[in-house]
């Protein structure tokens, strides 16, 4: 039987019990259940002060919670926990450190932290990925909270429930997540909450004359596809919808501008922008969001053979466009490219592409935040401020013509894919991508530089693929269907 853990109210950015200290008596425990609570620092008078809920549990046990959070020792830093025993009703009573009551925004920091999240923070805490084993897989923990109001708690663990699923998506294996599969897991999620899912293949993209997509596809065995997903949110079904574009390289070697091995691996993940739009959709069908939204998804591998584009080819894009394609391992602006003139020839009121795109984001912001390009300050505004609400940051770079110069001056061909340098490698990287939206309001997400978790740099994400910023878009998404 899944072990139970039941949440009272506790912050997700202070949910990590990776330091708990035990307190108490314990003897024979015969429940499974646990109880998690949250726990405020000091007041003036010193006191540290639980939240409504677990003061309403400190005296159905008459007091002595607060008697051994008193004698156990300093005040509990944000973040921190200490576990209790022998308390009636639970085998054991963790007691999470919130930090300072009424916290609001922090404009150094760009986050709000006077908000609580238990769903989401407790849901992404216990999700690992658990691989195909022979053993059978252990069962998460199951997770209620301990008092019900309103919607709050199931729309938590929706989002988190979607990050999950982002994660779980890039950490399979790359055999076991082909473009085929992907597309296949997509539909058989998306048709159970009402997103109409196309799956396009090679002869479509050809027919669209996809120059770009498919010179990174031809070194491949397996098939590319295109996937074009619709939810229709809105009460008017032509509204115009927001377009979400995800880079889908299931597995990226860098083709015949190989990578090097170590970590090779990891380019499993290289579809983590198809898998964040994927969860977004599934989210925001589920959490009922009132906009239209599109979700386009080019999906293919990147692989060194004898039909695969060689360093100084030169294609054409969708929208006549030549492009010398320098590096082989540049491809995710390449499929990017045509999926974005695709999206870009219907009316849309935005369009959002997401892309583990280049390595130097990673150099640029570490694992803090995602990288964001846009020629609209409005929409920017709105990520940003979505991204202070969940706590998962983007932080905006240039678009400048300084960038487009180093992709655009260059003899043979409209377009290089690598920058003439030196350095700027996100700058150019979304330069070129601009050259693919036309008139379009747009915003490219650089994500690269959140794509795995060490397990460190966010309490409550556990080694492994990470799934960011699934949580900031779909905040992003409701922002723009009316709520605050
Ligand atoms: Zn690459």
């Amino acid at each position: 039987m899944a072990q139970k853990l039941l949440i009272l109210r506790s912050s997700a950015r202070a949910f990590g019990v990776t330091s708990a200290r035990s307190f108490g008596t314990s003897t024979q425990l015969k429940q499974k259940s646990g109880l998690v609570l949250g726990l405020y620092a000091e007041d003036e008078s010193g006191q540290s002060i639980l939240t409504p809920a677990g003061k309403r549990f400190d005296q159905s046990v008459d007091g002595q919670l607060s008697k051994l959070i008193q004698s156990s020792g300093p005040v509990l830093k944000k973040g921190k926990t200490r576990v209790f025993f022998g308390l009636p009703g639970y085998s054991a009573v963790a007691v999470a450190g919130l930090g300072k009551k009424g916290l609001g925004y922090n404009d150094q920091e760009n986050i709000n932290e006077g908000l609580e999240a238990a769903a989401e923070g407790a849901n992404l805490g216990v999700w690992k990925y658990q691989g195909p084993k022979s053993k059978k897989a252990k069962p998460l923990p199951v997770i209620e909270p301990f008092e019900k109001s309103g919607t709050n708690w199931s729309n938590g663990v929706a989002k988190a429930d979607a990050q999950n699923f982002a994660r779980r998506l890039m950490d399979t294996p790359a055999n076991l997540m082909t473009p085929t599969i992907f597309a296949q897991e997509a539909a058989s999620v998306l048709s159970k909450v009402n997103v109409e899912v196309e799956i396009h293949d090679q002869k479509w993209a050809e027919e669209k004359k996809m120059g770009s997509f498919l010179s990174v596809t031809r070194g491949s065995d397996e098939p590319p596809r295109f996937l074009e997903m619709s939810y229709f949110g809105a009460s008017n079904s032509l509204s115009k919808p927001v377009v979400l574009v995800g880079k889908g390289v299931t597995f990226d070697t860098g083709g015949i501008s190989l990578k090097p091995p170590g970590k090779m691996d990891e380019m499993r993940a290289d579809m983590g922008g198809a898998a964040c739009v994927v969860a977004t959709l599934k989210a925001a069908a589920t959490l009922k969001i009132p906009i239209n939204i599109k979700g386009l998804v080019p999906l293919c591998e990147n692989m060194p053979s004898g039909r695969a584009t060689k360093p100084g080819d030169v294609v054409t894009a969708m929208n006549g466009k030549t492009i010398q394609i320098d590096n082989t391992d540049a491809e995710g602006r390449l499929i990017l490219a045509d999926a974005l003139w695709y999206a870009a020839q219907s009316p849309n009121r935005v369009i959002v592409d997401m892309a583990t795109l280049t390595g130097a984001m990673t150099v640029c912001l570490g694992q803090a935040a995602a990288g964001v390009f846009s020629n609209s300050n409005e929409m920017w505004e709105e990520l940003q401020k979505a991204s202070c609400q969940t706590g998962d940051r983007v932080w905006r770079f240039p678009l400048w013509n300084f960038y487009t110069k180093q992709i655009s001056e260059i003899p043979g061909a409209d377009l290089n894919n690598i920058g003439k340098g030196p350095g700027g490698g996100s700058c150019t990287a979304a330069a070129f991508l601009k050259e693919f939206v036309g008139d379009s309001v747009w915003m490219h997400l650089d994500i690269a530089s959140v794509m795995s978790s060490s397990g460190s740099e966010v309490p409550y994400i556990s080694k492994g693929m990470a799934g960011r910023p699934v949580r900031t878009l779909i905040q992003f998404l409701a922002q723009l269907g009316g709520s605050k």
